[in-house]
């Protein structure tokens, strides 16, 4: 079997001589499962394609964003459109009060929404807000989810902090790491304790309502109603991160899905339909607080940007007019999840899978993997090597086994068996 991946690797060189680790992101350097990480030059519906003339199952879709496949006809045309007319304005436009309004027919809690580049910058100003709101100081989030790079977030953070094994995050100062408190996933008995003990100083509960980077990781029953009782009686802002399962998990995401609501909601990825876009809304009594109405300052250049708004309208959309395409995701990632439990079975090799929706995680492990302890005892070298063997066939899962993997709605039986038979042919050769 012949795998060249030389463009790739001559690419790595050279961009590492003029770009920090030779990536503009951190985990898609493969640090954690070793070797070149491959340079991919164009994507069509399920598929990526590299620069060697490789062809890939997509099972990362920009790590989310690509909820409809690559180059959707619906999402390139709006592109077009929205570019023939403007770049940027940087004046108020149209097609930011349309996006405001098709989020709030999506998600009934939103009763504002602002719009801002990345979810980095949404879930670091939805921080600040509820910190201008509740006049207090402190905030807490659980232990191996992951906000953004924001400095109040890097603390016990997942995805590429856990990935590149960043116990203590340099340059993020000690004074900002001691006003996030860190509590385990899925842990209700330690989140009462803490807020038993200082829930008048807390701002803020933030949280991955389903766990998507380490791993995917749905709540247990009753630990989101338990924060969200919690956050009533202490007058704590519950902030739902829905960046990734924002759109993803259903029309109103992981709140529809679960039945809870927050009090701010952050949103990224498919917002944008594969261009930036974040968000973050909520109820109007705390977004009043943002100027120019309030005194919490908050502000972006680029900002509600035409041709991203164009991108994630377009894909929001979609997706509200075809609601089916939820139902056909989750059948074929159950299914997914399924069969690869039980070809595990049959080969003996002891393996966790955690799916809901459209995202689910392979763990190699024989135990529940219900928090960042247990994704963290996993067997890396395993997955690594399993990794490695997939892509080497034409299968991108996520370089990380930290990450949570995506599929989008153009995913076909046939990927699923190739999928499929790939991994039972890995399993039986170990
Ligand atoms: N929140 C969650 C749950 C995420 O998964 C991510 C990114 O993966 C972010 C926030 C940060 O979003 P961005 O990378 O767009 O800044």
């Amino acid at each position: 079997m012949s795998f060249c991946i030389d463009k790739s690797i001559a690419l790595f060189q050279e961009s590492k001589k003029y770009i920090p680790g030779g990536v503009n992101s951190p985990v898609r350097a493969f640090k954690s499962v070793g070797g070149t990480p491959i340079f991919m030059k164009s994507a069509s519906g399920a598929y990526m394609y590299d620069e060697d003339g490789n062809s890939y199952i997509d099972l990362i879709n920009s790590w989310g964003p690509m909820i409809l496949g690559h180059v959707h006809p619906s999402v390139v045309q709006a592109i077009k459109k929205a570019s023939s007319e403007a770049l940027s304005l940087g004046t108020p436009t149209r097609l930011e009060k349309q996006m405001a309004k098709q989020v709030m027919g999506m998600c009934p809690n939103i009763d504002q929404l602002r719009l801002v580049s990345s979810g980095t910058e949404a879930c670091m100003s939805a921080v600040r807000l509820a910190r201008g709101y509740t006049q207090r100081a402190k905030i807490v989030k659980f232990e191996g989810c992951y906000h953004g790079h924001a400095d109040a977030f890097l603390v016990k953070a997942g995805s590429g902090v856990s990935t590149l094994n960043i116990e203590t995050v340099a340059g993020v100062t000690q004074s900002v790491a001691s006003e996030t408190f860190v509590v385990p996933f899925n842990d209700a008995q330690a989140i009462e304790n803490l807020v038993q003990r200082c829930g008048e100083e807390i701002a803020c509960i933030i949280v991955e309502p389903v766990a998507g980077n380490m791993g995917c990781i749905p709540p247990k029953k009753g630990f989101l109603e338990i924060l969200r009782r919690l956050c009533d009686a202490y007058g704590i802002v519950l902030i739902f991160d829905e960046v990734m399962t924002g759109f993803r998990l259903s029309l109103g995401g992981a709140q529809e899905l679960l039945g809870v609501y927050a009090d701010l909601v952050t949103y990224g990825k498919v917002i944008g339909g594969g261009m930036p876009v974040g968000a973050w809304g909520g109820k109007r009594e705390i977004m009043n607080c943002i100027a120019p109405e309030g005194k919490v300052y908050q502000a972006g250049t680029l900002s509600g940007n035409p041709i991203a708004v164009s991108a994630g309208l377009a894909t929001l959309t979609t997706l509200a007019e075809n609601p089916s395409l939820y139902q056909n995701m989750e059948r074929h990632m159950k299914l997914l999840a399924f069969e690869l439990q039980k070809i595990a079975k049959q080969a003996n090799v002891p393996v966790h899978i955690n799916q809901i929706g459209s995202m689910m995680s392979l763990h190699f492990t024989d135990k529940e993997v219900v928090n960042f302890s247990d994704a963290a005892s996993c067997d890396e070298k395993l997955f690594s090597k399993y990794f490695h063997y997939m892509l080497s066939r034409g299968i991108y899962l996520p370089p990380s086994m930290y990450e949570s993997w995506f599929i989008s709605t153009a995913i076909a039986q046939k990927e699923i068996d190739m999928i499929l038979e790939t991994t039972q042919k890995f399993l039986a050769n170990l």
